[in-house]
C-alpha cells in the first residue's frame, strides 16, 4: 500500500458536548496529529456545522468528501472518531462502499485505533457506528424525558402565549386578571352561558393573551384547564400540584367540568328544531345565518357576536322561509333540470373514481411530509412550502366529490314531487333536512323591510345542487 499523499480529514460540530465530543477545532487539531504520526498528506479539511446528530438534514461538507473520493481525488479519510462520519448504519455501509469503489482503502479515526483494511477493522468500525447511530436516537428520547420530567415537577414548559391570569413567567399570577377568572367561574356555576360570558369580556373591552377577541372555545379551555387550579397536567391529565398559585379552588374546577359534563349530555338530547340550518346565507355580509329564537318565535339570525362574524343585521322568521323553500325543493324533484342533473352525475362516475385515486395519492404525501418532518429530515419552512400545492389539490378534489357523490337521501323521490308533498308532514325533521340539502347548496337571504307582514318570496334566492 502506498502512503497517502492527499487525505481528507472530516470533522462535525455536534451540539452534545459531553464524554467524547469536542469542539471542532479540537477534532481537526487531533486528526492533523495521526496524519503527521502516519506521515498522510492531507489535501483537504471537510467541516459540517451540524448541530443535531440525527437530524437527517444534508451535510454539504461531508457530501463534497463523498464525491471527492468518488472523483478518485482522496486516497484517505481521517475522522476523530466514527460517530462524527455517520449517523446511521446505512450510512457507514454506503460510505465504506465509495470508498471500496474508489479503491480507497485508508480510512483511520483518532479515537479507536482501528485498521479497517482488514476485515476484523471493518466489524469493529461498523459497532462503533451503531453504537453511535443508537446515542443519537436516545438523545431525541431525552428530550422527550425532559418534557415530561418538567411536567412531572409541576413547573411550566414553554409555549407562544402566557396563560391569562399569569405573567410571562408562567408562575406569577396577574391579579387583575385572577379576579375576571374568578367571577367567570362564579357566574358560569349560577348558570351563565360561555356565549353570555365571552360576550361580556369582549365588551369590557378584556384582552385575550392571543387574538382580537374571545371565543367560546377558548374561553371553555381556560375554565377546564387544571393551570387555573393550580393544577399540573400533562397530555390532558393532572399528574400533581403545580409550582404556580391557584386562582381557583380545585373543588370549583371540580363543579365546572361536572356542569360542562351535563350540558354536554343535555344538549346531546336536544332535537333538531330547524330545518335549513347551515342552508341560509346573508347577502348583506355573505355569513352564514343561524338559528336564534326569540320567545317562542323560530328564526334565522346573522349572528355577530365572540363566535360569529357576520354583520349581525338580517333576520328572517323561520316558517314561512321553510315552507317556501320545502316547496321549491318538491317542486324540483319534477323538473327536467334535475333529471339533467342526475344523468350528468353518472357520466361523472368515470371522472370520481380518477379523483379518488389522485386524493389518495395526495392525502398519502401529505402524511409522508409530516413523518419527514417529525423525523427532522426537512425544516418547517421546507414543510410549509411542499404541503401549500398538495393541500390546495386536495381541498378542490374533496369539493369536487361532494359535488359528485351520490345523493341517496333523494333519490327515491325523483320525479315524485308531488307524493312527496303529501307525505312531507309525516316524515321526520332529520329525514326532510337530507333531502332539503341533497337539492339545495344554500340560499341567499336578502334583507327584508321592517314590519312587513309575511314573507317577500323575492327574499329568498336559491342555489340549487341538484
Ligand atoms: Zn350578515
Amino acid at each position: 500500500m502506498t502512503t497517502p499523499h492527499a487525505a481528507a480529514i472530516y470533522a462535525r460540530i455536534s451540539s452534545d458536548q459531553t464524554g467524547e465530543g469536542l469542539g471542532v477545532q479540537r477534532q481537526l487539531e487531533d486528526c492533523r496529529r495521526l496524519a503527521r504520526e502516519r506521515g498522510w498528506v492531507v489535501a483537504e479539511e471537510y467541516v459540517d456545522n451540524d448541530f443535531s446528530a440525527y437530524s437527517g438534514k444534508t451535510r454539504p461538507a461531508y457530501e463534497r468528501m463523498l464525491s471527492d473520493v468518488e472523483a478518485r481525488d482522496r486516497d484517505a479519510v481521517i475522522v476523530y472518531n466514527f460517530d462524527r462520519l455517520t449517523r446511521a448504519p446505512i450510512e457507514f455501509e454506503l460510505f465504506k462502499m465509495i470508498c471500496a469503489q474508489a479503491g480507497l482503502r485508508h480510512i483511520a479515526s483518532v479515537t479507536a485505533d482501528i485498521d479497517v483494511s482488514t476485515d476484523d477493522g471493518m466489524f469493529m468500525a461498523r459497532v462503533i457506528a451503531a453504537v453511535a447511530a443508537k446515542e443519537s436516537a436516545r438523545r431525541s428520547e431525552r428530550l422527550k424525558r425532559k418534557h415530561q420530567q418538567l411536567a412531572e415537577q409541576g413547573r411550566p414548559n414553554g409555549g407562544h402565549h402566557r396563560p391569562f391570569g399569569y405573567a410571562p413567567d408562567r408562575v406569577s399570577v396577574v391579579e387583575s386578571e385572577a379576579q375576571i377568572i374568578r367571577e367567570l367561574v362564579a357566574r358560569f356555576l349560577a348558570g351563565e352561558s360561555m356565549r353570555s360570558l365571552a360576550t361580556w369580556l369582549n365588551e369590557e373591552g378584556v384582552a385575550p393573551v392571543s387574538g382580537e377577541s374571545w371565543r367560546t372555545q377558548s374561553l371553555r379551555a381556560m375554565l377546564m384547564s387544571g393551570r387555573i387550579a393550580g393544577l399540573r397536567e400533562y397530555r390532558g391529565q393532572v399528574v400533581g400540584e403545580a409550582a404556580w398559585p391557584a386562582i381557583i379552588t380545585p373543588e370549583q374546577r371540580r363543579q365546572v367540568l361536572a356542569r360542562f359534563a351535563e350540558k354536554k349530555a343535555t344538549g346531546r338530547r336536544a332535537p333538531r328544531r330547524y330545518l335549513l340550518s347551515g342552508l341560509l346565507r346573508c347577502q348583506r355580509c355573505g355569513g352564514r345565518l343561524y338559528s336564534n329564537p326569540r320567545g317562542d318565535k323560530r328564526r334565522y339570525v346573522c349572528l355577530n357576536g365572540p363566535d360569529h362574524r357576520g354583520c349581525g343585521r338580517l333576520t328572517i322568521t323561520a316558517d314561512p322561509v321553510e315552507h317556501l323553500l320545502a316547496a321549491a325543493v318538491r317542486f324540483r324533484l319534477d323538473t327536467p333540470d334535475l333529471a339533467d342533473a342526475l344523468a350528468s352525475r353518472a357520466s361523472m362516475d368515470e371522472r370520481h373514481a380518477s379523483l379518488v385515486v389522485e386524493l389518495e395519492a395526495d392525502r398519502a404525501q401529505l402524511s409522508e411530509l409530516a413523518g419527514m418532518y417529525a423525523a427532522r429530515q426537512i425544516t418547517a419552512e421546507e414543510w410549509r412550502t411542499a404541503r401549500a400545492p398538495i393541500t390546495k389539490r386536495v381541498e378542490h378534489a374533496e369539493r369536487q366529490l361532494q359535488r359528485a357523490s351520490g345523493t341517496p337521501a333523494v333519490d327515491e323521490w325523483v320525479g315524485k314531487g308531488k307524493e312527496l308533498a303529501d307525505r312531507w308532514a309525516t316524515l321526520p325533521l332529520e329525514r326532510q333536512a337530507l333531502i332539503m340539502a341533497a337539492v339545495l347548496d344554500h340560499a341567499v337571504i336578502s334583507p327584508g323591510v321592517p314590519g312587513a307582514r309575511g314573507l317577500d318570496p323575492d327574499r329568498v334566492h336559491p342555489v340549487w345542487r341538484l
